[in-house]
C-alpha cells in the first residue's frame, strides 16, 4: 500500500509543450482520486509521468517512501490500464490476467491460481478460455482491470477507463469500479474529461488547465464551492450562473436557485428544457441569461415572468479580475 507524492514536477515533450508545469500533489494511500479537465491540459501526461511512460523535466514522483522518478515502469509497483484495454488479442483472458506474472518468472500453478481468482472477483470465472475479440466492452474492461489487479501493484493508473463504454454499461462498470477499489483498497488515479464521472467516483478530485491544478478537493468541495470561474464553468451537468455584478462575479448553481417573491434575479422565461425529474428553465433577465431548475411538474410558461433566489450560503462571489472565489 502507497500514496503517491508529486513534487515540482514538470514534463516537457521535445517539442516544447510543458504539458505537466511545476506540480505538486499528495494522493494517499488506498485514495480513489480523479486527475480532471478538459483536453490537452495534461491529465494523460500526468498519469504516464507517474507510469514511468513519459520522463519528468524536473521534480519527483515518490511512490510511498520510493522515490521513482528515475525508475523504468517495470521496477515501480503500478499497473496501468489504458484507454483502449491493450489486452493481447492472441491470448486467452486467463493468459492476459497472468502475463504480468509470466513476464516476473512466476511459477505456473501460481500463475493460473491467481488468473483463476482474480476473474472470479471480477465476474469473468466462466470467460477464461475466450479471446479478447469474443468479448463485449465491459468484459473486455473487467479483463484489462483483472490484469492490472492480478500483477499486484501497489497503484493503479487508469486513463478514461470507462470511455469505450455504452452509456448503461458505463454506470455499471463505474459502480464496479468503485466497489472493486474499495474492496482492494488499492491507491488508483484515474483520467477522465468527463464531470459527472469523476464526481460520482472519486474520494478527491484534481481540476487541471494547462498543465497546472485549478482545485484539488471533494466532488462536494468542488462542486459547492469552485476555486475560480473555470471550474464553475467545469464542474456540474448545468453549468453554474456567473453573472457580473460590479468588481464581482456573482455566482450560483442552478440547482440552488428557486422562485420566490423577492430574489437575486428577475426575467422572463424563455427556455423549458426536459432534464428527466426535473427541467432547467432560462430566465432573459436583460443582458443575462439565468438558469434555474425545478421539478417538472412545477415547469413555468414560456413569457411568465419569475424572480428567483438562493440561499446566502448558495451564493458565490469571484473577482472579475482574476476570476478567483472572493472568501
Ligand atoms: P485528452 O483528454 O485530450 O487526452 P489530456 O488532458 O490528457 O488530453 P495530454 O494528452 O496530457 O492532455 O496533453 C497535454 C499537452 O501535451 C497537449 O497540449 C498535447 O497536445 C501535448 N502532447 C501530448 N502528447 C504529446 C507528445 N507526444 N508530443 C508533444 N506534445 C504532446
Amino acid at each position: 500500500m502507497a500514496g503517491i507524492t508529486i513534487a515540482g514536477l514538470s514534463t516537457v515533450y521535445p517539442n516544447g509543450v510543458r504539458a505537466v508545469d511545476a506540480l505538486d500533489l499528495d494522493i494517499l494511500d488506498g485514495e480513489l482520486f480523479a486527475l480532471l479537465g478538459p483536453s490537452g491540459c495534461g491529465k494523460t501526461t500526468l498519469l504516464r509521468t507517474i507510469a514511468g511512460l513519459e520522463g519528468a523535466s524536473a521534480g519527483d514522483v515518490s511512490i510511498g517512501s520510493r522515490v521513482v522518478t528515475r525508475l523504468p515502469p517495470g521496477d515501480r509497483r503500478v499497473a496501468m490500464v489504458f484507454q483502449d484495454y491493450a489486452l493481447f488479442p492472441h491470448m486467452t483472458v486467463a493468459e492476459n490476467i497472468a502475463y504480468p506474472l509470466r513476464v516476473r518468472g512466476v511459477a505456473k500453478p501460481v500463475q493460473q491460481e491467481t488468473a483463476v481468482r482474480t476473474a472470479g472477483g471480477l465476474s469473468l470465472g466462466a470467460l477464461l478460455d475466450r479471446r479478447p475479440g469474443q468479448l463485449s466492452g465491459g468484459q473486455q474492461q473487467r479483463a484489462a482491470l483483472a490484469r492490472a489487479v492480478a500483477a499486484s501493484a501497489e497503484v493503479l493508473l487508469l486513463d478514461e477507463p470507462l470511455s469505450n463504454l455504452d452509456a448503461r454499461l458505463r454506470l455499471e462498470a463505474r459502480t464496479f469500479l468503485k466497489k472493486l477499489q474499495r474492496e482492494l483498497e488499492l491507491t488508483t488515479v484515474f483520467v477522465t474529461h468527463d464531470q459527472a464521472e469523476a464526481l460520482a467516483l472519486a474520494d478527491r478530485i484534481a481540476v487541471m488547465d494547462a498543465g497546472r491544478i485549478r482545485q484539488l478537493g471533494t466532488p462536494r468541495e468542488v462542486f459547492q464551492r469552485p476555486a475560480d470561474t473555470f471550474v464553475a464553468n467545469f464542474i456540474g451537468s448545468t453549468p453554474m450562473n456567473l453573472v457580473p455584478r460590479g468588481a464581482e462575479i456573482v455566482g450560483v448553481r442552478p440547482e440552488y436557485l428557486k422562485p420566490a417573491a423577492e430574489g437575486l434575479f428577475t426575467g422572463t422565461v424563455s427556455i423549458v428544457e426536459n432534464l428527466g425529474v426535473t427541467s432547467l428553465v432560462t430566465l432573459d433577465c436583460g443582458e443575462d441569461q439565468i438558469g434555474y431548475v425545478v421539478p417538472e411538474d412545477e415547469e413555468p410558461e414560456i413569457g411568465t415572468v419569475v424572480t428567483v433566489d438562493a440561499p446566502p450560503a448558495r451564493v458565490l462571489r469571484y473577482d472579475k479580475e482574476t476570476g478567483l472565489l472572493v472568501r
